[in-house]
């Protein structure tokens, strides 16, 4: 509840008012309700105490009142009976004095008694008792009710008698003990009347000579003495010193009980001073009834208003409740609203604007009062597109706004224009009917930039993958499915991913098979550390698709996916140009070796030829010599056979150079065979020697026993130490050294280095003149010689020739002290198990040369 505003025009309110008013704000609003809601309560709950307190005002009053008149009353009837017993009192007393002046006999005992009786209803009985306690006349009340039997007798309670406990005898002994009268205690007489009596004492002369007993009827006593407007009004009642009842002025209804009396008041009947109690007894009037309904009604529509006060106190409670309810959903509605990076902006159904949000008014600049109750064009419309969104705007309020919303652009107070999208929603109210429409705008700038720059990038990355000229293509691992294939893969393969599998060797072995059998088809490698799997590629392959007569460079890696499968990517490069250019580099390389060996026989020719004389000249000699010997005849059969026989081992021997040169120079395919090392060095020394000889040069070969078989092309290796031969023994006689130093030594041993692993070295090391620092440079380089018709080529196919077979060379002068005594040239062979071997043969001569780990490890 809110606190009552002040408002201007009153008139200035008054000192309480004010301390109230203050009072009254200072109070928080919940406690304001509480007071607002109690108030009420407390004054009704006032109200029913000050109506309880009245009535019982009033009640009480009302019997004071009564109380008081009871007391009256009963103060009259005791005042009454007073003044009528001291009467009498004096009568007798006055009698009492005539008798004991004798003025009185018994006779004129009875005429006075007589006289003055009839007045006196209520005396029963009038007696002259002698101081022996004998009655000496008795005179009957008004009110005798005929003669008891047992009056004047020993039992007749009235009279005394000597010893007796009853009352006469008690008032008799003291009114003669105290010479004055007394009154008796009540008794029931004869007749069954409740009686007292006054006993007058006689004295004569201070003799005690008896009394006189005047008996009053106590009923009749009351009747007659209290006066008829007392009775009238209320009952006087006396009672003996125990509160019984002696007699009442109304008798009650035989067998009822008797209404009890509201207001009692007692006093003394005096003057018997003989516990006598009169009583005087009020009864509650009508008033109390209709004083109590009244009552009863306040009481009753004090709770009504009482209990319609608390509902009402609960239902303002149950209100402010709801209230609280709804501050709260409004303060979270508006923090809400506040607190949103979204623009909102309604619109009636005219396309006014009633409301915008703050995030609305940052973003566009402009406050919400420049911007609500505006119709278009709006404020934030670009000036140049007004028209355009004038024709959005048409669109929106027909709801015909795409679900997706629009890309629109917002001009901000400051002039500079961002982009935005727009979505749009009917705006409906409580009662379900539109009443307009809720626009909701945020600011794209960043995101469109951000998209613009992914879609250039992506454009980049497309435009680099379709214009490689290798195939790159991605599968699912689990689904086998293509993801990704660039334009080089559609061109040679189309969008078949089986031919991806086939490049990739199938999906790797190692990995587990994925579970196929599992619902709903999830990824089976889910699980697997992807990491490690995406890091860990496939060692590059070669494959021939004979379809596309290509050979292709296939490397494979496996990848996470953009929605997490796992994928491999693969990328084949058409290797065909490079092999084929391998190839022809290859045959050229063969060539060149059959070229040099040509060479090498050609610069051998003159050896050769004097190798070949020698020979030719020896069967010529026996040829010629035969034929002489046979015209003269002077030749027997057996020297002929033996001459023959001599030539024929010339011009075997003859043929045997030609045999081996031939077999050295014939054009054939390298090809790699189990090879012997020491078989390649006889044969290398073997056509050496001829060029040894002529140079006058010796050689010492060592060849190790139990060397491992090779995998060479031994025609190759032999060309090798053949060149390493002559070179040797050229730089021998090109230095002219003597004797001493021509010598070569040929060793051939095994070898273990942690590099190489097992290997068999050839070494040729000579006495010549060693290698200069520019000659050791230059070496193997095509076309370097030192020497006048040197080709240059010798060294370079070396090397290319023991690289080919996986194998080094190397030269290194000799020294002696400081002194070079001549240079070792030496090359090693790696060596092969048997089982290798064997699969390295099956190996076709292409992928042997593409591959060369030629180790089978494939
Ligand atoms: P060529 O023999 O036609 O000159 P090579 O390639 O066989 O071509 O040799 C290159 C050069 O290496 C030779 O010219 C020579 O200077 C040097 N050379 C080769 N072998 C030896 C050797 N044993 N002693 C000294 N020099 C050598």
């Amino acid at each position: 509840m809110q606190s009552v505003p002040e408002s201007g025009t009153t008139p200035s309110p008054s000192w309480t008012q004010r301390v109230f008013g203050r009072w009254w704000r200072s109070q928080s609003p919940s406690r304001q309700d509480r007071f607002a809601t109690l108030g009420p309560l407390v004054s009704v709950l006032l109200f029913l105490a000050a109506i309880v307190a009245a009535f019982w005002t009033l009640r009480n009053e009302e019997i004071e009142r009564a109380t008081d008149a009871v007391r009256r009353d009963t103060e009259v009837a005791q005042q009454q009976i007073r003044s009528r017993l001291s009467e009498d009192q004096e009568l007798m007393v006055r009698l009492t004095r005539d008798i004991v002046t004798h003025d009185v006999d018994t006779d004129s005992f009875f005429t006075q008694t007589a006289a003055f009786a009839p007045a006196r209803p209520e005396l029963t009985q009038v007696i002259w008792l002698n101081a022996d306690r004998t009655p000496r006349a008795t005179f009957l009340g008004s009110i005798f009710r005929g003669a008891a039997s047992l009056r004047n007798s020993a039992e007749d309670p009235s009279l005394p008698h000597q010893g007796a406990n009853t009352a006469s005898e008690a008032a008799f002994t003291a009114a003669r003990n105290t010479h004055v009268p007394q009154f008796s205690k009540p008794f029931i007489d004869v007749d069954g009347t409740a009686v007292f009596q006054v006993q007058i004492p006689l004295i004569s002369h201070t003799a005690f000579v008896g009394t006189l007993v005047a008996e009053y009827s106590i009923e009749a006593l009351l009747r007659h003495a209290v006066p008829e407007e007392v009775t009238k009004r209320r009952a006087i009642e006396v009672l003996d010193e125990h509160e019984e009842l002696l007699a009442s002025t109304i008798t009650s209804m035989p067998g009822r009980p008797s209404a009890v009396p509201s207001i009692a008041f007692e006093a003394p009947l005096a003057p018997a001073s003989n516990g006598l109690i009169l009583r005087g007894l009020g009864y509650r009037t009508s008033i109390g009834l209709i004083a109590n309904s009244l009552f009863w009604m306040v009481l009753a529509l004090s709770g009504l208003t009482v209990w319609m006060l608390l509902g009402t106190w609960r239902h303002v409670r149950r209100r402010a409740q709801i209230q609280q309810a709804l501050v709260h959903e409004t303060n979270f509605r508006r923090a809400m609203e506040n607190s949103m990076l979204t623009g909102m902006r309604a619109m009636d159904m005219e396309g006014r604007i009633t409301y915008v949000n703050p995030a609305f008014c940052a973003m566009t600049g402009f406050s919400d009062n420049e911007l609500v109750g505006k119709l278009p064009p709006f404020p934030h419309w670009p000036h140049d597109r007004i028209e355009e969104n004038a024709r959005l705007l048409q669109q929106e309020l027909q709801g015909r706004s795409p679900a997706g919303g629009i890309e629109v652009k917002i001009m901000r107070k400051d002039g500079s224009i961002f982009d935005a999208r727009m979505y749009v929603s009917p705006l409906i109210d409580a009662k379900g009917v539109q009443t307009g429409w809720m626009t909701s705008v945020t600011n794209i700038t960043e995101a469109k930039r951000v998209r613009d720059q992914l879609s250039a990038s992506h454009e980049r990355f497309t435009t680099v993958l379709e214009g490689l000229d290798a195939a790159v293509s991605v599968l699912s691992v689990q689904q086998g499915q293509l993801l990704f294939a660039n334009r080089s893969y559609r061109l040679w393969f189309g969008s078949d991913a089986h031919i991806h599998a086939v490049l990739a060797g199938g999906i790797d072995a190692n990995m587990p098979p994925p579970d196929l059998d599992t619902e709903d088809g999830v990824d089976g490698y889910s699980g697997l550390p992807a990491n490690e799997l995406t890091e860990a590629g496939t060692s590059p392959r070669e494959v021939f698709v004979e379809t596309l007569d290509k050979w292709f460079d296939v490397r494979a890696r496996y990848l996470q996916w953009t929605d997490g499968r796992l994928a491999q990517m693969l990328i084949a490069t058409d290797i065909t140009a490079r092999l084929r250019a391998e190839q022809l580099a290859q045959q050229q390389a063969d060539r060149a070796h059959f070229t040099s060996r040509l060479i090498a026989v050609g610069e051998m020719a003159s050896s050769v030829a004097h190798e070949l004389n020698q020979p030719l000249t020896a069967i010529s000699n026996y040829c010629s010599g035969m034929v002489s010997r046979v015209r003269n005849e002077s030749i027997g059969q057996e020297d002929l056979i033996a001459a023959l026989q001599k030539t024929a081992k010339q011009a075997e021997r003859a043929g045997h150079i030609i045999h081996r040169i031939r077999n050295f120079v014939k054009r054939r395919e390298p090809q790699r065979q189990v090879a012997q090392a020491r078989e390649m060095v006889e044969d290398a020394v073997e056509l050496a020697s001829i060029e040894l000889r002529r140079r006058n040069v010796g050689i010492q070969v060592y060849v190790a026993q139990r060397l491992p078989p090779l995998l060479v092309d031994p025609i190759l290796i032999e060309q090798v130490l053949l060149n390493l031969l002559k070179n040797a023994a050229e730089a021998i006689d090109g230095a002219q050294l003597p004797l001493l130093r021509r010598h070569i030594e040929l060793r051939v041993v095994p070898r273990y280095t942690p590099d190489e692993g097992g290997v068999i070295e050839f070494s040729v090391n000579d006495k010549g003149p060693g290698l200069k620092d520019d000659v050791l440079n230059r070496l193997y380089e095509a076309f370097f010689s030192t020497k006048v018709e040197g080709m240059g080529i010798g060294l370079s196919l070396c090397r290319s020739i023991i690289e080919s077979h996986r194998g080094r060379i190397r030269a290194q002068n000799l020294y002696n002290g400081s002194t070079v005594v001549g240079c070792s040239f030496s090359f090693t062979l790696p060596v092969e198990t048997t089982q290798r071997v064997d699969s390295a043969n099956a190996l076709s001569t292409f992928e042997a040369a593409a591959e060369p780990d030629a180790n089978g490890n494939e």
